[in-house]
């Protein structure tokens, strides 16, 4: 079959292929996308938090003084667009465990630009009842928790009433040029492979230093919790609604199978269980794998051989944040050759 001609193909509707595909219906583009039924999706799995102050040092990411507030524009405008509901405001309450750990928050949250991030918490008393706390809580706000999972759902409902939707996996034991030939028939300008993790297998992108990691996730009923915010501790406990909660999660690097594994559940029991007061039903077990790079940067831009191919990859441990912004900047760079940063410009790799 051969379909009507279209300016961009987008292989993977994953949080990168969708988000470039309504930016580039947004400025009047003719899109068509290629899925396989989400199969080797990060996104279906992904607790969406927008963390600003992260890791064991209390480190700031990455450019989130812009990547935060485009982020909550960008969902808020696509829940008007979608009449969905997956953007919500929260805290993140970090267990602080040793006196170190107090007197690294407290210096840490003093400097400028921490301290928008960084506050002091005074409900402890309420949290004693339902977790096993060591020595202090700080409270890091603003955070966003985006519901990928919903979000993604309706981006797939949306892109089929709009009938650019295929259901199909692109073979990568394919050659460069049978793969290119085996496009020929989606009849597009210009293709943009968002292939999540999977675009390591593809005999296009051989020369991007690729580094997935994999991740896997309880989902936990806890009656009586009633948690608003996100707790990290040994683990991160993420509030869904209804009673259920995400637990997770670890970062596996250059794992041999996509599968859930035994060892992490029965080492994220044990982490719930020295965190935890109440009791608790585990719902459910999964796993996926992060699409990161070795610099842990996005890469977008076009091949440097084919003209009419490009790439939007490397979210990794952070799709919910960079997703909006890069989505953006690349759709401006396909169509009007707008230069692209070099952090995270594909070029870094070829130059
Ligand atoms: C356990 C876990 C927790 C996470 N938590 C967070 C978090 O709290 N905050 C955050 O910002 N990020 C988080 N992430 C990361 C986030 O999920 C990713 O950054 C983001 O979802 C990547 O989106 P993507 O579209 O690049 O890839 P994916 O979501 O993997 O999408 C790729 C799509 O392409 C399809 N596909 C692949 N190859 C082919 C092919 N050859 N043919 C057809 N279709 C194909 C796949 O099936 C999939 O649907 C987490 C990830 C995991 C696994």
């Amino acid at each position: 079959m051969t379909y009507s001609q279209v300016d961009y193909l987008i292989i993977g509707q994953g949080l990168a292929g969708s988000l470039l595909a309504m930016e580039l219906l947004r400025k009047g583009k003719t899109v068509r996308i290629l899925d396989n039924g989400h199969r080797n999706a990060a996104s279906g799995l992904a607790a969406g938090i927008i963390n600003p102050i992260t890791g064991r040092r209390f480190a700031k990411s990455w450019r989130i003084e812009e990547l935060l507030p485009f982020a909550k524009a960008y969902y808020q405008t696509l829940e008007k667009e979608l009449a969905v509901q997956c953007f919500h405001e929260r805290s993140v309450l970090r267990f602080l465990k040793s006196n170190k750990d107090i007197n690294d928050w407290e210096g840490r949250s003093s400097w400028e630009g921490f301290d928008q991030y960084m506050h002091d918490f005074s409900g402890m008393d309420d949290l004693a009842q339902k977790f096993h706390l060591s020595q202090g809580i700080g409270r890091i706000a603003p955070v966003a928790q985006v519901d990928l999972p919903v979000l993604i759902k309706a981006l797939k409902q949306y892109f089929e009433t709009q009938n650019i939707l295929i259901k199909a996996e692109l073979d990568h034991q394919l050659n460069e040029e049978k793969l290119l030939q085996s496009l020929a028939p989606y009849n597009a300008s210009v293709i943009i492979f968002c292939e999540g993790y999977r675009a390591g297998f593809n005999p296009l992108f051989k020369f991007i230093p690729f580094e997935p990691a994999k991740g896997e996730v309880l989902f936990v009923r806890i009656p009586n919790l009633n948690l608003e915010d996100i707790v990290k501790d040994k683990l991160m406990i993420a509030p869904l609604g209804d009673d259920t909660y995400w637990v997770g999660s670890n970062y596996k690097w250059n794992a041999k199978h996509e599968n859930p594994t035994s060892e992490f559940k029965t080492a994220f029991i044990e982490k719930l269980e020295s965190t935890l007061k109440l009791p608790y039903e585990i719902l459910d077990h999964q796993a996926a794998i992060r699409p990161s790079i070795l610099d842990r940067r996005p890469v977008l831009g076009f091949h440097p051989q084919y003209s009419h191919i490009a790439i939007f990859n490397g979210l990794g441990t952070k799709g919910a944040s960079l997703g909006p912004f890069f989505s953006n900047k690349l759709a401006d760079h396909l169509i009007n050759g707008s230069v692209l940063n070099a952090e995270v410009d594909i070029s870094r790799f070829t130059a």
